[in-house]
């Protein structure tokens, strides 16, 4: 197969790569931004460097028409051969990446209940890109769709029955595609066949979320109906009482959407440090003694470890803890605080491994002989040039 274009489409944004699946490179990526903006523009990455052109209008379809001349300008646009599509929600509907057809388009639309912020605006990039990209097979692959192999009991919350049957309130998950390209290539560090392996990945970016996979499928998650649950994270307080709503009504009188607003965008890193949602600035800020920011930090690591424990459950057996995202890859600190909280697992820091692995580097960071812990490089638009390579040969 010749090249895949992967679109990862926002609000306001077009991430784009070209992918070549057979060798694992990409050819060229790139970002469409502040496409609501007056100047929206786009920068262009190739091996050569880096160009920003301004974008004629505002817009998606306009921002996709601008990465078409742009592989045409490069002469590339007749390698492109399929178009991976990144949708954040597919419900109950997708179980694995699918080949976009009507139904396919349908079925995203119903899901926007479940994700009202992410599928439109999924589905717009994809409606430009069809229209854009006409002759070519579309591919769509979801956030959720690892996940829906957990059991009834890791999915279901202790709510009334019908909220499930009559509006899908359950537990889904998200960054999928993540944890499976890291699962993947963990059971190649090992040398173990997939099937085999029991892993627990923390993929620990600007959002963050931890999976236990068994045997390649997932069997637990910490994200539920929507990405709030679950760890801290740079904005989003991840698990609180659930009565916390109740409280901050009465005694602040907030609105349920001012409530919605304060947990996704207010909290976590940012809430407890008062400083920062970015860790690396917070890590910073500790080693000058900000107490908010060594707060934030703590309990960001204290969260992480208690998840890890929970997530070994339905492993039965723990064959590695794997660490990616922005933070799991770079953060040699917050990777040896969460292994101190986990001698009970076998997990044992090799402070010069730790060290070692930093910028995008895979390896063990542990001492030999007990649990290892890996760090691995994750690569959403890859994993997504591989799906979309599977569901069309
Ligand atoms: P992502 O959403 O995967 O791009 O991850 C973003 C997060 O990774 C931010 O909190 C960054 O501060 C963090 N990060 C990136 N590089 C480093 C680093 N060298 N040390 C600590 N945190 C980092």
């Amino acid at each position: 197969m010749r090249d895949t274009l992967v679109i990862n489409c926002g609000s306001s944004s077009i991430k784009f790569a070209l992918i070549h699946p057979q060798s694992q490179t990409t050819v060229v990526s790139g970002l469409a931004e502040k496409l609501n903006e007056t100047g929206p523009l786009l920068t262009v990455k190739t091996a050569r460097g880096k160009e920003t052109l301004p974008l004629a209008e505002q817009g998606h379809a306009e921002a996709m028409h601008g990465i078409l001349h742009a592989l045409e300008s490069l002469n590339l646009l007749q390698d492109v051969a399929a178009v991976g599509h990144r949708i954040v929600h597919g419900g109950e509907y997708f179980h694995s990446a699918t080949r976009v057809n009507d139904e396919v388009l349908k079925a995203i639309e119903a899901c926007i209940p479940l994700a009202p912020l992410h599928n439109p605006v999924n589905l717009l990039g994809l409606q430009a890109a069809l229209e854009a990209f006409p002759d070519l097979p579309h591919v769509v692959v979801f956030d959720t769709a690892f996940h829906q192999t957990m059991p009834e009991h890791a999915y279901r919350y202790a709510v009334p029955a019908e909220l499930y049957r009559d509006h899908g309130v359950r537990r889904y998950g998200f960054h999928g595609t993540s944890h499976q390209y890291v699962t993947m290539k963990a059971a190649e560090m090992l040398g173990k066949p997939l099937e085999e392996t029991c892993f627990v990945s923390a993929h620990l970016g600007n959002g963050c979320s931890i999976t236990a996979v068994k045997g390649g499928q997932s069997t637990d998650t910490s994200m539920g109906l929507t990405p709030l649950e679950g760890l801290v994270m740079g904005t989003r307080s991840g698990d609180v009482d659930p009565n916390l709503h109740l409280f901050l009504h009465q005694t602040l009188g907030l609105s349920i959407e001012q409530i919605t607003d304060l947990l996704n965008k207010k909290s976590g890193l940012l809430g407890l440090s008062e400083l920062s949602n970015d860790c690396r600035e917070l890590e910073q800020a500790r080693l000058a003694g900000h107490t908010g920011a060594s707060l934030a930090l703590e309990v960001f690591c204290y969260r992480l470890a208690k998840y890890v424990a929970a997530m070994a459950v339905p492993l039965g057996r723990l064959d590695a803890l794997i660490f990616t995202g922005g933070i799991g890859e770079n953060s040699r600190f917050v990777r040896e605080k969460t292994l101190s909280h986990l001698g009970i697992l076998g997990l044992r820091l090799d402070p010069e491994r730790n060290a070692g692995l930093v910028g995008g580097q895979s390896g063990p960071i542990t001492l030999e002989g007990g649990t290892p812990a890996l760090v691995v490089g994750t690569n959403e638009e890859l994993m997504i040039a591989l799906q979309t390579e599977k569901v069309l040969t």
